[in-house]
């Protein structure tokens, strides 16, 4: 995937195509940010760029220049097969380890095969054992010439402090709903459903696009419905605080889906124009839900929902976090 199709980084990945593109890349990246979000995708575009045979654009054209995304080293780059693109990942899905860094820096050592240069594409970074993070910054203290390192990861400050000053970090942020629904529509989702997963995926389109989102989705406008409709009831509400707080990590899913419906909420309580970045159907399904309730009393019900999340996360009771916000959302909508 070449950097022109990498969805909702616009900044982290016009740094890199410009230092490409001025012959100023540095020696070793820190790819960092939430999971899902295209952190590894631009590795692989800037290796494509690095490597490929017939780049696109010029760098004194109005575009800065992009790999072609077809020819023989982009297409093996994208599937894994280019012997001068190697992706190191924990073996057995635990951690990365000494032998694979020796390997590493061993192969480091030759000149590229093919390409331009030799990439190596860590992830997660984070993952390496202490012996095999010793043996990394080893090879990073003297890096052999012709070789780029790209680290990615979700804890940046998990690595070892002196592997992060090697590295120049590079911030990937949450996608915005409007990138999710481009991506989930390039798989081939319709737009209602796509917008309903966006809304769904809290940044991540690992998450929209994991093989239960529909149904994650699907159960997460269940809940939000059922909490906003025991807000009518006193006996109703206190049900439903007991339901929300079996489950100290349910609860906080439940929240993050709260909060996401809220925020949206908020955005079709400004007005038309900020509304018209919703689909039309979530507007309605909005005002159904919240009986059309004011912007004023919507960013209540976030400060309630807001404040259980903070609650939960210096370990309050759940019973209590749920209690107190569902009485307050109660209360920011006026009812007695
Ligand atoms: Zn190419």
């Amino acid at each position: 995937m070449p950097f022109r199709d990498i969805c909702g980084q616009d900044r982290p990945v016009r740094l890199l195509r410009r230092a490409w593109a001025g012959g100023r890349l540095a020696q070793a990246y820190c790819f960092s940010g939430p999971t899902g979000v295209g952190k590894r995708s631009t590795a692989v575009a800037l290796a494509q760029a690095v490597n490929c045979l017939s780049p696109v654009g010029a760098p004194s054209g109005e575009d800065t220049p992009d790999a072609c995304g077809a020819c023989r080293a982009c297409t093996r780059i994208a599937a894994g097969q280019h012997p001068d693109v190697t992706l190191i990942a924990p073996e057995e899905k635990t951690v990365i380890t000494i032998d694979q860094i020796r390997g590493l820096a061993a192969r480091a050592s030759l000149r590229a095969c093919e390409g331009t240069a030799k990439i190596w594409i860590l992830d997660p970074a984070h993952d390496m054992q202490e012996p095999a993070a010793n043996a990394f910054l080893k090879t990073l203290e003297e890096p052999p010439a012709g070789s780029l390192f790209l680290l990615v990861t979700t804890a940046f400050s998990a690595l070892l402090p002196t592997i992060r000053s090697r590295c120049q970090e590079v911030r990937f942020t949450e996608l915005g709903e409007e990138h999710l629904r481009i991506v989930l529509a390039r798989h081939g989702w319709d737009a209602a459903d796509a917008a309903a997963a966006a809304a769904a995926a809290g940044g991540s389109a690992e998450r929209a696009l994991a093989p239960d989102a529909r149904e994650r989705c699907a159960a997460r406008a269940q809940l939000v419905e059922e909490v906003w409709s025991a807000l009518g009831s006193l006996p109703a509400l206190l049900d439903q605080a007991e339901r929300l707080a079996k489950d100290r990590e349910a609860l906080e899913d439940a929240l993050e889906g709260l909060l996401a419906f809220t925020r949206d909420a908020a955005v079709a309580g400004i007005g038309p124009a900020a509304a018209r970045c919703l689909a039309a159907e979530r507007r309605a399904n909005i005002a159904r839900v919240t009986g059309a309730a004011p912007l004023a009393a919507v960013l209540r019900v976030h400060a309630a929902q807001r404040d259980a999340q903070q609650a939960l996360a210096w370990h309050a009771q759940p019973r209590f976090a749920a209690e107190r916000m569902l009485l307050r959302m109660r209360q920011a909508i006026g009812r007695k």
